[in-house]
């Protein structure tokens, strides 16, 4: 169910409507619009009784939602969700398109911050690295785990970039979360439900991936898991799926996003690295991504791939990432978007303007 309140509601009335809601023991999500908020009621099995909540001041009517994913539809918020980073001109979704780039994980202090240097150089607004790895073997790099926490957070006090890292379990969520801008659960996570859940208390963005073998149907229902818990800042990652393809280690599946955008308002990204596997196929289909109207792209870079310790293969080359940001600026105004280079880190005591050009 969704109470869509009066564009002329009043937050003492948006507020009322909540409380009404709690007292009949489910939970109430206010979704700002522009245009209006409309206020998703979740924890009902069962069809909830509107007949008190269209009394209420200030609602406009009580309307039944009949998709699975309630708060992560268009019912719920027709215009597209913009996640903002505070003190910085970066965000995700909107106008501006998002550059998500760095190692598949951080090794060491030197290769993260050689390749910090040039991603932030070519203008990207958001580093990734992995701390906590999910690797196919036990016996593979795992990850540095805080250390590497810590070397990001270096990475962005010295070059403004906002930092993407994923958690890989409940016991690291926390402690990940303290240390990003942008909390990543990836492919292999993307029905871990109790993560999901987890995940859904916190009050950072989530960069959720799209399982390797998950319906948009699915990878909607686990974006909806981590906002039912309250946490409405969600990015969806295409990064690719299972097939009997085997030119490529996924078939990274591009018509999702014109699918996922017609039906919710969350953001989505690209990820053309895990998507194909291979360098000389980043490019090309993160031209693709951002021609079909993704949000942005997240891609793997490293300065020496040849002695990466993960995800080699499919890293590109500092000056091929320049390239990339080169192309994908040209195709940004062809499908009305724009690329900032650079961030901008806003007056905030000792800031300052991090582009690195
Ligand atoms: C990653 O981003 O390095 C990663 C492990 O991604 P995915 O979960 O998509 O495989
Ligand atoms: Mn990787």
């Amino acid at each position: 169910m969704l109470v869509v309140m009066k564009a002329q509601a009043t937050p003492e009335q948006i507020q009322a409507v909540c409380e009404a809601i709690e007292q009949m023991g489910f939970r109430a999500h206010p979704l700002p619009g522009a245009q209006r908020t409309a206020i998703g009621i979740t924890g009902n099995s069962g069809e909830v009784e509107r007949g008190n909540l269209e009394e209420l001041s200030g609602v406009a009517e009580v309307i039944r939602v009949s998709k699975a994913y309630k708060l992560a539809s268009r019912d719920a918020k027709e215009e597209d969700t913009v996640i903002r980073f505070p003190g910085t001109d970066a965000a995700i979704g909107g106008r501006n398109l998002a550059i998500v780039a760095g190692p598949c994980a951080i090794e060491s202090r030197e290769q993260a911050f050689a390749i910090a240097e040039t991603v932030a150089a070519a203008g990207a607004q958001f580093f990734r690295g992995g701390a906590y790895k999910p690797r196919t073997s036990p016996y593979a790099f795992q990850g540095l785990g805080l250390d590497a926490l810590k070397i990001m957070a270096e990475i962005r006090e010295r070059y403004g970039l906002r930092i993407i890292t994923e958690a890989i379990d409940n016991e690291t969520l926390e402690l990940v979360a303290e240390w990003a801008d942008v909390v990543q659960i990836g492919a292999r996570n993307m029905q871990n439900f109790s993560l999901l859940k987890h995940a859904g208390h916190l009050r950072k963005p989530i960069l959720l991936k799209r399982g390797m073998s998950a319906t948009l149907d699915e990878f909607l229902m686990a974006a909806e898991y981590i906002m039912s818990e309250g946490n409405y800042e969600v990015i969806l990652c295409e990064r690719g799926v299972r097939t009997f393809a085997d030119h490529t280690r996924n078939t990274l599946d591009l018509s999702i996003v014109p699918a996922v955008q017609r039906l919710s308002h969350l953001p989505i990204l690209v990820d053309p690295s895990h998507g194909t596997g291979k360098r000389n196929k980043v490019l090309p289909m993160a031209r693709a991504a951002i021609a079909v109207g993704a949000d942005g792209v997240l891609v793997e870079v490293h300065h020496q791939p040849e002695k990466a310790l993960s995800d080699g293969p499919q890293s590109i080359y500092p000056a091929q990432f320049a390239t990339m940001m080169d192309e994908i600026e040209k195709i940004a105004p062809i499908v009305h978007r724009t690329l900032s280079r650079g961030i901008h880190i806003e007056s905030i005591p000792g800031g300052h303007d991090a582009r690195a050009k």
